[in-house]
């Protein structure tokens, strides 16, 4: 039979050749690219009887889709919290799709790869040996894995193993915290503990992070165990629980503390930054996210936790003869939600030792140094009021509009500012007031970048304010 895939298994060089030149096409012109664009798209192939071969697929791509392609990993995309791809982090990714190792067990090199990218993670973040670190698709996944042995955790305390009996056996459950993350209570509906089990605590007056006493507080006057989720890097403003405190109300009222470092733990690169992590080492779990600032492609996370024997609990593959005994062997499969995976340690592995812990300093400090010049160019601008101090890698701001007209103007502004292609951030409410942020975790980003975003900035900014004020 005629298959084209037999005809592209012979011209294999060829295609990656032509991908490797509309990668790098791509790539050399990502400074110039649109930051974000609203698309649309109509996606009409059909589905063909006979195919059309790779070169004719990359072609049809090209055609479909390679006028609104953005530069989400450019140096001006600064929504969310989006990092880039370093060139050895892109080489480890084109590696792990050409290989197609299944990271799990020690059946192959992808198994050490990963426990060895682990490794030196733990010693870029200065987290001690004894955590398990396991790589997962996203800090979602990796708070959820957080949760979920916490939760066995919780059981365990009260005599219950949730794994086996599930949370009928245990009600009630509470997870508590400042400024959670979205994902926090994401995780929770996904785990059975409900999203109304959440209790967010107070915060101090003008931050994000926990009031310790009214935790304290909290502690006393009700009955745990709970789980108790820190916050070390919020979206909005970077603020940082603390955790040294929260590692010392743990030892003394037990709840199990998990640590949201999504990105965040990226401070711990940094000598003059560290401090905000301070305790973190003694955390039960912890999230950090690999695809933001450690600036490797979607989808990579990595969970840490000290307490195997529970993780365990939770993920074993319990009963499936032809996957091992997970009491025998230890295999990732048997720690996290995942099953089969995708070798996600080896562009971090690649990234990890191609630009070691200073090249990863460089990128978090001028990342940090970068966010504050924009944080001083906006606060001296009488348009814009800078709505909390720049404390890491986020600038949260907003329109000097007062009343009701500042929701319809910063929403204006800012369809106007990323529909510029210039740059791109994203709609935030902070202290009750809609705002804006800039999120600088890409290894791209400079001074020039800065400069160029501002002077689009600035420009609509004098623009709307004119419009909203003198309307
Ligand atoms: C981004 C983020 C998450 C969720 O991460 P994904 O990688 O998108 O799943 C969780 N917590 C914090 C603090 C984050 O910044």
């Amino acid at each position: 039979m005629d298959l084209k895939l037999q005809d592209d298994l012979k011209h294999t060089d060829q295609l990656l050749q032509l991908t490797k030149d509309f990668s790098s096409k791509f790539l050399s012109a990502i400074d110039k690219l649109a930051a974000d664009k609203q698309v649309e798209i109509n996606c009409r192939v059909a589905m063909p009887d006979k195919g059309m071969g790779g070169a004719a697929a990359l072609e049809m791509f090209r055609q479909q889709y390679g006028n609104s392609l953005t530069a989400a990993a450019g140096p001006r995309y600064w929504g969310f919290v989006t990092g880039g791809v370093t060139p050895a982090a892109l080489m480890g990714d084109w590696l792990t799709s050409a290989m197609d190792l299944n990271s799990s067990d020690k059946s192959s090199a992808a198994y050490y790869v990963e426990t060895e990218t682990i490794a030196l993670l733990k010693e870029l973040f200065g987290l001690p040996a004894e955590f398990l670190g396991c790589f997962v698709s996203g800090a979602t996944m990796s708070n959820f894995t957080g949760l979920a042995v916490g939760r066995q955790w919780v059981g365990q305390q009260q005599g219950v193993d949730i794994a086996a009996e599930g949370m009928a056996a245990l009600p009630g459950l509470k997870v508590l915290s400042g400024t959670p993350h979205s994902s926090i209570s994401k995780a929770m509906s996904m785990l059975g503990l409900g999203r109304n089990s959440l209790v967010k605590l107070p915060v101090l007056e003008n931050r994000e992070c926990v009031d310790i006493s009214a935790l304290k507080q909290y502690l006393q006057l009700n009955k745990g165990p709970f789980i108790y989720v820190a916050n070390a890097g919020t979206v909005n403003t970077v603020d940082f629980d603390d955790i040294a405190e929260l590692v010392k109300l743990r030892d003394e009222y037990g709840f199990w503390l998990h640590v949201d470092a999504a990105f965040g733990g990226f401070a711990a690169c940094s000598d003059q930054w560290k401090f905000l992590l301070k305790g973190w080492e003694k955390a039960d779990s912890i999230t950090i996210d690999a695809h933001k600032w450690l600036n490797v492609p979607y989808d990579a996370a990595m969970i840490f936790c000290r307490h195997p024997q529970l993780q365990t609990a939770v993920f074993q593959n319990a009963g499936a003869a032809y996957l091992g005994d997970p009491a025998a062997r230890f295999n990732f499969i048997n720690n996290i939600p995942e099953n089969s995976r995708r070798q996600r340690a080896l562009p971090a592995w690649f990234s990890l030792l191609a630009y070691g812990k200073e090249g990863y300093r460089w990128l978090v400090e001028n990342n940090i140094a970068l966010a504050k010049q924009l944080g001083n160019v906006l606060e001296d601008d009488p348009n814009f009021i800078l709505l909390a101090p720049v404390r890491l890698c986020v600038v949260c701001f907003t329109l000097n509009i007062a009343g009701e007209d500042a929701d319809a103007a910063v929403n204006e502004y800012l369809e106007a500012v990323n529909a510029s292609g210039v740059v791109c951030m994203t709609a935030t409410v902070y202290a009750g007031k809609p705002a804006i942020r800039a999120a600088l975790v890409n290894w791209r980003t400079s001074e020039k970048d800065v400069t160029m975003a501002y002077e689009t900035m600035k420009a609509l900014a004098e623009k709307i304010v004119n419009k909203y004020t003198y309307a």
